[in-house]
């Protein structure tokens, strides 16, 4: 497909939307109407749970408070509804922000066992608060008019949904093929990745939070004044739990699941209540959760990542060109050679009773590769944590370039200019092999979210796009930049992160075994590319086993055994140190 019919599709989708209230009965259109605002909360659970990976069964209490919100100052204070939707988008934004902010750095179910209690307790409290009309709630909301035009039926409301819903799709489109997108896409699997890209992952969370939030407000808005009437009941957990299903039913990586698990959940949920009674007249109310249940679980053994992905298999993929040609980023002048770059004095790691580095101290000059070498469990990799702020030392200090970033978080290390690769990669693999790298460049991007959804940052991703698409050809992947991640042998897949390290722009670059799983002709690409590097004035450190790729590439060797230094100098005075040879090289080197 090119993006030519993807656009004419589009269009063919929009108009169809568009005139549906022309060719639809009464009905129908009110059906669209529920199945646009669901798809709107049902967007937001795309972004948080698809996307960012955090599982709220409490979106329809985000809903539900911005419902109360309007309700309360247009029905009750009797202002206008608009009114009512900035109080419903500060009110839930604000809640959303403060319950983001305590439970989203526990790490595992504590997020989503957390929104079940407050889905909760938010309709307990509906339900017992008098001024909002107990269980019975509040009637009589007025509807929503735009200048002297009422949105009072179904036909007239529906335009507003489905333009709200079409925008927040739009607006997530962009968000996404952005530096912050690519930052919420890239939460999934862990922190230690994006923190050392520089990346603050809570923050990136908690806003992903709220915005996923504000898109239930505008649903929970749009649904008090469509009804005229709320109440606790379609804001309690029960709907909190169709919305995940709504999300991955449809597909809840991709923006257009949400449209489609909404529609098919709220058809399907419309026809059961049609034709259940017809079947099993006195059962009624509990057959359809069986019903449900069990086409669940068809679903779960088919189309398990949901709907869209699965229909999308079938079509051709979508051809892309490669980003074109752009000013380049800016750039770091690298310090002078032969400066004092990195000293680390005594460094100390203990994992409870085992200490992992003990007592190691040295340094690095500006422009030096220097190879860090010992068996298997030296405290190597510990020790590169260490350095990049992966991990606190236990003792000792660490300086950069004149800072002491002894203990600095991960991504201002990052910020300050050392990137890393790891000795377990750490890649997205769903992701393509240009946004991997993209990744790296999120220390001299600066779009946040809001540049990102309404397109702001075009000069600067297109300067991001083209910087990525260098560094992948200068580490030899630049033939495929749209190919996924994982498709990438493994061996290539050290090569990828080298490439998002070099698109940080680094003073230092630090290579946990890079050559490991390279055949030979590619190690010698390799360290063909790192010489070339260090010609271009960046500072290298690496651990790598394969002694003849070290030995010719390194200016200097640090060994390491058992979490301490056992020697270091030159290659050829450390090959033919009596120590290492025993230590390390088993006497035959
Ligand atoms: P190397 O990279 O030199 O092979 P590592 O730094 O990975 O060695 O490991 C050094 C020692 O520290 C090993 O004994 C390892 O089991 C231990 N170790 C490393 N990381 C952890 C951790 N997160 N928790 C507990 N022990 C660890
Ligand atoms: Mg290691």
């Amino acid at each position: 497909m090119n993006p030519r019919t993807v656009r004419l599709v589009t269009a063919a989708l929009v108009l169809l939307i568009a005139a549906a209230p022309l060719y639809l009965a009464p009905f129908s259109v009110s059906l669209m109407n529920y199945i646009g605002v669901y798809a709107l909360v049902a967007l937001g659970l795309v972004l948080l749970t698809g996307v960012g990976g955090m599982v709220s069964f409490g979106q329809s209490a985000f809903m539900g408070i911005a419902a109360y919100a309007t309700a309360w100052v247009s029905a009750i204070e009797g202002l206008s509804p608009w009114l009512g939707l900035v109080l419903a988008l500060v009110l839930t934004g604000a809640v959303a922000a403060a319950l983001g902010a305590v439970t989203l750095r526990l790490k595992g179910h504590f997020l989503s066992l957390s929104t079940i209690a407050w889905g909760l307790a938010i309709y307990f409290t509906f339900g017992n608060l008098p001024g909002l009309g107990n269980y019975s709630g509040i009637t009589a909301i007025p509807p929503i008019s735009i200048g002297s035009m009422k949105l009072e039926t179904s036909e007239e409301i529906y335009y507003l949904i489905w333009a709200i819903l079409l925008a927040g799709m739009l607006l997530s489109y962009n968000l996404l093929n952005s530096r912050m997108g690519r930052a919420m896409r890239a939460l999934r699997g862990g922190n230690a990745m994006v923190e050392s890209l520089g990346v603050n992952a809570f923050y990136v969370r908690l806003v992903t939070f709220v915005i996923s939030a504000l898109l239930a407000a505008f649903a929970g808005w749009l649904y008090a004044h469509m009804n005229r009437f709320v109440s606790p009941t379609p804001f309690d957990v029960t709907m909190g739990i169709e919305f995940l299903m709504m999300a991955m039913v449809g597909g809840s990586g991709y923006l257009l699941g949400a449209i489609v698990g909404a529609a098919l959940i709220t058809l399907l949920k419309n026809s059961v209540q049609d034709y259940l009674p017809l079947i099993a007249p006195s059962v009624g109310g509990q057959l359809e959760i069986v019903v449900f249940s069990a086409l669940f679980i068809v679903f779960l053994q088919y189309a398990r990542e949901g709907i869209v992905p699965f229909v999308a298999g079938f079509l051709p993929e979508p051809r892309r060109q490669p980003p074109e040609m752009a000013e380049p980023l800016p750039q770091r002048t690298q310090p002078a050679p032969g400066r004092m770059l990195l000293t680390a004095e005594a460094c100390t790691r203990r994992f409870g009773g085992l200490v992992a580095v003990n007592d190691v101290s040295f340094d690095l000059k500006s422009g030096e590769i220097l190879g860090l070498i010992g068996p298997n469990g030296a405290g190597k990799s510990t020790m590169f944590n260490l350095l990049t702020g992966a991990l606190p030392v236990s003792a000792g200090t660490i300086r950069f370039s004149d800072t002491d970033i002894t203990h600095a978080a991960q991504r201002k290390i990052a910020r300050a200019g050392i990137a890393r690769t790891f000795q377990h990669v750490k890649l997205r693999p769903r992701m393509s092999l240009l946004d991997n790298v993209l990744l790296g460049t999120y220390t001299r991007t600066k779009a946040g979210f809001l540049a990102g959804a309404f397109h702001l940052d075009r000069r600067e991703e297109k300067e991001a796009r083209y910087e990525a698409l260098r560094q992948l050809e200068r580490v030899g992947l630049g033939d495929k930049p749209y190919e996924l991640a994982g498709n990438l042998p493994l061996g290539n897949q050290r090569v990828l992160e080298i490439a998002r390290a070099l698109a940080a722009d680094p003073i230092l670059l630090v290579l946990d075994e890079p050559a490991a799983g390279l055949r030979r002709q590619e190690k010698l690409a390799l360290a063909n590319l790192l010489r070339s590097l260090k010609q271009e004035g960046l500072t290298i450190l690496i651990v790598e086993h394969d002694m003849e790729f070290v030995m010719n590439l390194v200016d200097r060797i640090f060994v390491m055994e058992f979490g301490s230094k056992l020697c270091e100098g030159n290659p050829a005075a450390v090959r033919a140190d009596a120590r290492v040879q025993e230590a390390y090289l088993g006497g035959v080197a």
